[in-house]
């Protein structure tokens, strides 16, 4: 066996859409386990979009990678060295272990995961973070009844999809739009939407709205937002009276810097925005899932039955093997991902 880990480092940050030379794979000695401290051989580790926030010298609710530092991410595997009185060899642990195929860790902040309860990589998705993300910011902040309709984008990726199931289950009509043909009727025969419109096919947001119209005859009661952009432009004018809009990510403008392109857009969209708020009565909460882990268990006691049962269902998009991780990332952003993104490494 092999005595070597691998990792992937941010060699430069991107400008704009990230490319393969802003990584670079190192190579180096497996470590040892320090005092009170655990040394992990990852199995899958988590690629999600956040993580092009990081990779920008940018203010935000979390501080940037450095350069020639490891990017951080969510990851999964088992316990191969212990001198920590909590894990054994053997032990299955989530962490923070970043883009990497073996990672020390003290044993704070990490999970323990029975792969004999659900398959290991679901604990990144389905039954992890952007699970509990879609879970969380539905019934915190989108608030369903009974009857109404909700619209959410990336409607086949971990978000969108939790987001669209347990809407439909509890009586909403549930409307998706995804980027193509393809993740559309994935989006209606998979998970169970009731329509799904494609937002690729359209160029302009008013076409968009067009063809959203035709699936949401009594207008938006909650739109998850996931996408921004087109996708946020198209919906705002179809929000009825006293609607929710979750803000959970904006993924159109993560490749500039966060916000839309140019600042005569923001100068426009900025002041019909708070009108639209206001005169619609809306709620608007964004929300970081990261302040909420103490929901977590609600959120598996909730959800862990109805995956089991059928009633939640899940897609997953692996790639294998660490070198390949920058491009799968690359793809994520553009929409090229069928499904949770994952990295499987043993
Ligand atoms: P996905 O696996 O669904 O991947 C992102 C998807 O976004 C792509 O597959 C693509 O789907 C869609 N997309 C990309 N560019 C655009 C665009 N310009 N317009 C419309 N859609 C686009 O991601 P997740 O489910 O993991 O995450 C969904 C959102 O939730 C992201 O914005 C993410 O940052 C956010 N998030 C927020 C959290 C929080 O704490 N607030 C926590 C976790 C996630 P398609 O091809 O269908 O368009």
């Amino acid at each position: 066996m092999s005595d070597k880990m691998q990792q992937i480092v941010l060699a430069s940050r991107p400008t704009g859409a990230p490319t393969a030379d802003n990584f670079r794979l190192e190579e180096s000695q497996i470590p040892t386990a320090g005092p009170g401290e655990i040394v992990v051989e990852v199995h899958y580790m988590s690629l999600d979009p956040y993580m092009r926030g990081r990779m920008d010298d940018a203010k935000s609710y979390a501080a940037p990678v450095p350069l020639d530092g490891k990017m951080e991410g969510g990851a999964v595997g088992r316990v191969i060295e212990s001198r920590n009185d909590k894990y054994a060899v053997g032990d299955h642990v989530m962490g923070a272990f970043g883009w990497a195929t073996h990672a020390t860790s003290d044993g704070e902040g990490l999970a323990r995961v029975d792969p004999d309860q659900v398959p290991l990589s679901y604990t990144l998705g389905v039954m992890g973070m952007p699970g509990f993300t879609g879970w969380f910011g539905l019934m915190e902040h989108g608030r369903p009844k009974e009857g109404e309709t909700l619209v959410v984008a990336a409607a086949t990726g971990p978000v969108g999809s939790m987001v669209g199931q347990l809407a439909k289950s509890m009586g909403l009509r549930v409307v998706g739009i995804a980027g193509g043909a393809d993740k559309c009727s994935l989006a209606v025969d998979h998970f169970g939407f009731d329509a799904c419109v494609d937002h690729r096919a359209f160029d302009s947001a008013s076409d968009l709205r067009r063809a959203l119209k035709e699936e949401c005859p009594d207008g938006i009661d909650i739109y998850f937002e996931n996408v921004g952009g087109k996708v946020l432009e198209a919906v705002l004018p179809m929000m009825n009276a006293f609607g929710r809009i979750p803000i959970c990510g904006m993924i159109a403008w993560y490749n500039e810097g966060g916000l839309g392109a140019s600042a005569q857009e923001q100068t426009l969209t900025g002041p019909r925005l708070w009108r639209t708020i206001l005169v619609n009565f809306l709620s608007v909460n964004g929300f970081i899932i990261s302040n909420h882990w103490d929901r977590m268990g609600e959120f598996h006691a909730t959800v862990g039955p109805m995956l089991a049962d059928g009633r939640i269902k899940t897609l997953e998009d692996v790639t294998e093997g660490l070198e390949n991780a920058p491009e799968a990332f690359i793809n994520l952003l553009e929409g090229g991902n069928n499904g949770k993104a994952v990295v499987k490494l043993v």
